[in-house]
């Protein structure tokens, strides 16, 4: 029996619920994932922090999580689900490639993307394109279910027929009523019988360079359909937490409950959970709005809207120092106090593993693991971990500083934390300049090495060459303290 404390806000019943796993000491997540025809940009990058640090604390509270996440490489349609052209098959015709080489080419770099934020990779991560089988199985049995219909190749779910023996709109609190009302009359050439129904399956129009063989027709799945049949197909018919960006609440995440509950007669999903919306400079984020800034372009500071490259580091530490339900408002300024946070915080975790023990402490951290655990627990609040550690850190810069002592029991205690909460659970690389620890070892013996040279030359009274070494590493970031036990560096 796992012990934990861990609450999260449930979209679906709009409160704090205790987090019970279905099957004990087990978990099954689902989380939406990306549609491949594009770089990754900021929207991909929240969720995907946002489910990392879930996925990566309840492994930490020992449960064995089974973690999927979907990959949207067919169907996926523009606007309207069923009116739009499959986004993937229009880049494939605008750059004259195959499909799946436009899958390939965008999916190795947003798995790229996802390493340099360090992002963990799920369990499974199918693709869509790959379950059509199950797909056309999970048709079959909502047509016998009575929820759908055949109507000219395509199929569809029957939204008001549904409504009637189970609540659509629940997830979302969508005004149902209001949205079925709309009769706006279908042209005499729609297929669908209501505006609120959504395609399971379509037909592929003749142009259409995507599709596979169904009872219905030469056609693609419907987009809202592969989480339901993915999610079923690894994780059960009831598994105990699907997460995804708001956006796809309603109708994505709406569409998928109602799917679910015709197939199986029960919903599928105990904890819906959603993270909130980036937006630049106060707006949203848009092509057409040129504001529209992928992942690689805040790496490498290519984007107009840019005044400097941001390291993926800054930017994990930015998402993580708001709240997963909160608004997250990028900018060159909110970035730039964020990186600073981080090197502020990197520098600490260093100056920490060169603490020296005392026989006794002036500094009490007996609380500090507490208040952690208590942060994560209340929902994943990771800006209150963030200023829990920040607090610690003024306790090890006492220390280090000559102004406060620790035990070697104290020091131990601060490294666990540390270690615990920064690096396993925030996931924060710790190494700088996001290289390993073993490519930056010879690095530091080098910039350690002049300061030996420096303190030579002043011992010598050379005070040309001191200031030289020391206005040399200045030029290149360093900055140089000089402390009681020698001098110290730090790159900015
Ligand atoms: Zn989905």
């Amino acid at each position: 029996m796992i012990e934990n404390n861990f609450t999260i806000y449930n979209t679906l019943t709009r409160t704090k619920q205790a987090f019970v796993p279905i099957h004990e000491g087990k978990v099954g997540m689902y989380v939406c994932g990306p549609t491949v025809y594009g770089d990754g940009h900021l929207g991909h990058a929240r969720p995907a922090i946002t489910f990392d640090i879930l996925f990566r604390y309840l492994r930490h509270l020992g449960y064995k999580v089974r973690y999927v996440r979907n990959i949207t490489d067919v169907g996926h349609l523009e606007h309207d689900a069923d009116e739009g052209e499959d986004k993937i098959a229009k880049k494939a015709r605008i750059e004259q490639l195959e499909p799946m080489e436009v899958v390939q080419h965008y999916l190795t770099r947003y798995h790229k993307a996802m390493e340099a934020l360090n992002v963990l990779p799920p369990s499974i991560e199918p693709h869509a394109s790959g379950h059509i089988i199950e797909q056309i199985e999970y048709v079959k049995k909502i047509l016998d279910s009575g929820y759908a219909y055949v109507s000219d190749g395509s199929v569809y779910f029957d939204v008001p027929k549904y409504n009637r023996d189970h609540p659509y709109g629940k997830l979302s609190g969508r005004n149902v009523d209001e949205l079925l009302s709309n009769t706006r009359a279908l042209d005499g050439q729609a297929e669908k019988h209501h505006p609120a129904d959504f395609a399971l399956w379509k037909k592929a129009s003749p142009e259409h360079i995507m599709h596979w063989p169904s009872p219905w027709s030469e056609g693609f799945p419907g987009w809202h359909l592969e989480c339901s049949t993915m999610g079923e197909k690894y994780l059960g018919e009831s598994f105990d937490i699907h997460g995804g960006g708001m956006d796809l609440m309603f109708p994505h995440h709406e569409c998928e409950i109602a799917q679910s509950v015709a197939h199986n007669g029960h919903d599928t999903v105990r904890y819906w959970m959603h993270n909130n919306m980036i937006t630049i400079n106060g707006k949203k984020m848009g092509k057409s709005l040129g504001n529209f800034i992928t992942l690689d372009e805040f790496f490498t500071g290519s984007h107009p809207l840019l005044d400097q490259a941001y390291s993926p580091m800054t930017i994990r530490f930015f998402i993580l120092q708001a709240h997963y339900r909160g608004t997250v408002d990028f900018s060159n300024e909110a970035l730039k106090a964020s990186e600073k946070a981080l090197g502020r915080m990197l520098e600490g975790y260093r100056r920490l593993q060169e603490l020296k023990p005392s026989a006794e402490s002036t500094i009490d951290v007996s609380d500090l693991r507490r208040k952690c655990y208590e942060a994560m627990d209340d929902d994943m609040n990771t800006p209150v971990v963030i200023a829990n550690l920040f607090d610690a850190l003024r306790l090890v810069n006492q220390v280090k500083d000559g102004h406060a002592k620790a035990t070697q029991a104290d020091i131990d205690e601060l490294k666990w934390v540390f270690d615990t909460f920064l690096v396993d659970i925030l996931g924060v690389r710790t190494e700088m300049a996001g290289d390993s620890a073993e490519a930056i070892k010879p690095f530091e013996g080098a910039v350690d090495l002049l300061l030996d040279v420096r303190s030579k030359a002043k011992a010598a009274k050379d005070w040309s060459t001191s200031d030289l070494i020391r206005d040399r590493l200045a030029a290149l970031g360093f900055t140089v303290k000089d402390t009681k036990d020698g001098a110290e560096w730090s790159l900015n």
